[in-house]
């Protein structure tokens, strides 16, 4: 009898033994999953026309710093890239030569023109990378304050088209096959650095990132809250400032096109940056396009697509893209949401 008791004292304590090492130990291997302890922002910062800012989640202070660095660096880079503002940029590079010969480029800026072209085909051209000439004649058009032509933009148009646009995977060229044509970036690029931004936060360590351009953002992991949420509010188009609603994101890009934020003004009278390529008239039925992508390249073209198509082509279109969701308000009922199915999941 007294064995047994002293038995079971002893195997009570190997008991409690195991569990106090077990604890131990799984304390001693928490650390690499363990909550971050701090975060940090880089402050606004100009780019692609626009402000961005950074916000890393980590350990210490060293990683912040170092992804924040990373994510800025990225943002630059590709906006010497890709801006058509920039004399030296590759695109305008291409843009000036392109009709002569073929153009090599870098890898980055051939995979944004070969994705550009995915998304003119499900679009049916509603969104096209060749827009720049129409772009360009509505900038024109805006310093000296009067309304293109018919004329204008009838021959701005012979210079649109994205089947014009000839990519040679093979040597990585592209080549222009009409002359006056001219890439405009402007509804993807920005997309397209997020993500690199994104990638570089991440290989730099940090536990959690999310980078915001110009209101287009992505974001990952540990939010400095250490949930795997980040809280994002949306401005509301009338530009009170107001918060119209916040979305929960994890993991997850965001991006809102609109002619509530850039737009051009002529004779007192706005007209949206966005460009329908089959009438070279700007997109007027929708005040404000965000959509949710796995991407900031996808959210970002996929705003644009939407903005051109309409609400019901635009939001058909997205209900058959998986993983992604839209949120519109028209232009003619701004008081009213328009949401793909998923959309009510992100918001709270
Ligand atoms: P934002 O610059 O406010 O984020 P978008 O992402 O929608 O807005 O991009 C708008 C820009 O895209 C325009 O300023 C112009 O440079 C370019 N653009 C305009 N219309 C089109 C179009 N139909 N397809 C592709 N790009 C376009
Ligand atoms: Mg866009």
């Amino acid at each position: 009898m007294y064995k047994t008791l002293r038995l079971i004292a002893v195997l009570a304590l190997v008991a409690v033994w195991a569990i106090v090492i077990r604890m131990w130990t799984t304390r001693q291997t928490l650390p690499p999953s363990a909550p971050a302890v701090t975060s940090g922002q880089s402050g606004t910062r100009l780019v692609m026309g626009t402000f961005a800012n950074v916000t890393a989640v980590a350990r210490d202070q060293d990683t912040i710093t170092r992804a924040v660095t990373a994510a800025h660096d990225e943002l630059d880079a590709v906006d010497d890239m890709m801006s058509d503002y920039k004399p030296d940029s590759e695109l305008t590079l291409v843009n000036r030569e392109a009709f002569d010969r073929p153009v090599p480029v870098s890898e980055p800026l051939f995979e944004v023109l070969q994705a550009s072209l995915e998304y003119s085909i499900i679009s049916e051209g509603a969104f096209d990378v060749t827009i720049g000439p129409v772009v360009q004649l509505w900038r024109d058009m805006q310093k000296q304050n009067s309304r293109p032509t018919d004329q204008q933009l009838a021959e701005a148009r012979q210079k649109v088209g994205y089947r014009h646009l000839i990519l040679d995977a093979e040597n990585r060229t592209v080549r222009f096959a009409r002359p006056g044509m001219k890439l405009d970036l402007g509804a993807i690029a920005k997309g397209y650095a997020i993500d690199r931004a994104i990638d570089a936060m991440k290989a730099a360590g940090a536990a959690g990132g999310l980078v915001d351009v110009g209101g287009d953002i992505r974001c990952f992991g540990l939010s400095p809250k250490l949930t795997n949420t980040w809280r994002i509010g949306l401005d509301d188009p009338d530009g009170d400032g107001d918060i119209l609603l916040v979305l929960n994101l994890t993991d997850i890009a965001v991006a809102t096109s609109g002619d509530y934020r850039r737009f051009v003004v002529i004779d007192d009278q706005r007209f949206s940056h966005i460009i329908n390529p089959s009438t070279t008239a700007s997109a007027r039925d929708l005040t404000s396009v965000t959509i949710i992508a796995p991407t900031a390249m996808q959210a970002d073209a996929l705003a644009t697509v939407v903005s051109v198509m309409g609400h019901e082509k635009g939001l058909a279109l997205i209900e058959s893209v998986d993983n992604t969701e839209a949120i519109l308000i028209p232009a003619a009922d701004p008081a009213l949401f328009i949401k793909t199915k998923g959309a009510d999941d992100y918001i709270r």
